[in-house]
């Protein structure tokens, strides 16, 4: 999520910039963001505070009336004043290693069951875990740091030996390469902080082994977040024909496989993705990839000369909308791709339809799937809403927090 827009809420009204002398360690917040504390609201901004903030601190908040409300972290460079990371006993602010040593210690016992020796699984998701700017990804023994405000920037000396300990870490990197990290006027880079250089890691999920280029991946490496629709795939995919469009490395395809698919084909832009996707079919010992290096788009528009059908589809984009302006042209993008994708099903088929874009919300998404299927020559029904992995909690005062939706769409005939 950008952390230069407030999630949906309230209408701001017009608010008086924040006066006095800032003072460090403390944070008070106006009447107006006294309620929205108290609605469980988590960012705000400068004009949100009594007083400008003094730097990029840990701070005790208190509302309006002086009585305390908990901690949080605030930001001097990004239009995002202050974020909240949750309650700590006692008034005192609590020192850097203390606070995080707390914080990661919970979040890595909330994911108890995920941490296998090849397990991938984020153990961290910022806000939700209470500590906004920070995601934590763990493959095995290589964790990668996606790292998004200067607080958490000026801590890892704090972070990294802890997490390194606690997880008996042989690599520790830090993906910073987020557009996102301008807004706090963060440098882009990429870089190996505890460790041996790992250019490449092994993973198991649900007992498939997936690669995992740490260092150059997309994101932090790996789509840790559809564990569950590759779940849902594999179960679906029993000597049915897939069509994997957007694969990257061909997780869907490799899980429809696992589950008995009679072919799958990869569909992806990126020749190393996909060169990684026939690594691991090599690996799980798995036959019937095809690996087709196109533009998605140009490659519907070659198989609508084409009778070829498919019993289930993946359809897994990029976000279309990176920001509010961009929503409508997502829309219709997604649209298109949608009605194409329905008219390659071939009788009975499933079409597992994903978003990614936090602007978009779940409605809007249904919205979109039930336009595209409108003047088709069959029904399409909705079997299932999936969204990302336990590991990735969505926050119930932060909707946009749930940005994965995926539809299980099937064609009725
Ligand atoms: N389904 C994947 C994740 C997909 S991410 C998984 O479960 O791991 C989106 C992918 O779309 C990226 O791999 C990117 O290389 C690819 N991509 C983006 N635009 C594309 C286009 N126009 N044509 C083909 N691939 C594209």
């Amino acid at each position: 999520m950008r952390p230069d827009k407030r999630p949906r809420g309230p209408r701001r009204p017009e608010s008086t910039p924040p006066s006095g002398p800032p003072t460090p360690g403390l944070a008070q917040l106006n009447e107006r963001a006294t309620s929205l504390w108290r609605r469980g609201q988590a960012w705000f901004y400068a004009d949100d505070l009594m007083r400008p903030v003094h730097a990029a601190e840990l701070v005790r908040v208190v509302d309006a009336e002086g009585r305390p409300c908990g901690l949080a972290v605030t930001s001097p460079a990004s239009k995002l004043a202050l974020r909240a990371c949750g309650p700590w006993d006692g008034d005192a602010i609590p020192d850097r290693e203390a606070f995080f040593s707390t914080r990661l210690a919970a979040a890595i016992e909330r994911r108890a069951g995920m941490l296998g020796p090849r397990d991938g699984a984020r153990l961290v998701h910022g806000e939700a875990d209470d500590l906004p700017g920070l995601v934590v990804d763990r493959y095995g023994s290589v964790l990668v740091l996606q790292v998004t405000s200067q607080f958490v920037e000026s801590s890892l000396d704090a972070i990294v030996p802890f997490l390194a300990e606690r997880l008996d870490a042989e690599t520790v990197i830090a993906r910073n390469d987020v557009a996102v990290r301008k807004l706090e006027g963060l440098p882009q880079e990429v870089r190996l902080l505890h460790g041996a250089r790992k250019e490449q890691v092994e993973i198991d999920e649900n007992g498939l082994a997936h690669l995992v280029e740490p260092f150059t991946g997309h994101k932090t490496g790996f789509y840790l977040d559809q564990r569950p629709a590759r779940a849902m795939v594999r179960e679906l995919s029993k000597g049915r024909s897939v069509l994997d469009l957007f694969s990257y490395q061909g997780a869907f395809s490799l899980s429809a496989l696992k589950g008995g698919a009679s072919s799958a084909t990869a569909v992806d832009q990126s020749a190393r993705a996909l060169e990684l996707a026939q690594l691991g079919a090599q690996k799980n010992g798995l036959t019937g990839l095809t690996t087709e290096r196109a533009n998605v788009f140009d490659y519907l528009r070659s198989l609508r000369e084409t009778d070829r059908r498919f019993d289930l589809i993946v359809l897994d984009p990029p976000a279309f909308a990176k920001s509010r302006r961009e929503l409508d042209g997502a829309l219709r993008g997604y649209r298109d791709l949608n009605r194409q994708a329905m008219r390659l099903l071939a009788p009975h088929g499933w079409l597992v339809t994903c978003s990614c874009s936090h602007h978009m919300t779940p409605p809007m998404f249904e919205d979109m799937a039930r336009q595209a299927s409108g003047g088709l020559p069959f029904k399409m029904a909705l079997h299932q809403r999936i969204g990302a992995g336990s590991d990735h909690p969505v926050w119930l005062s932060m909707p946009e927090s749930e940005y994965l939706k995926t539809l299980v769409l099937r064609r009725m005939d």
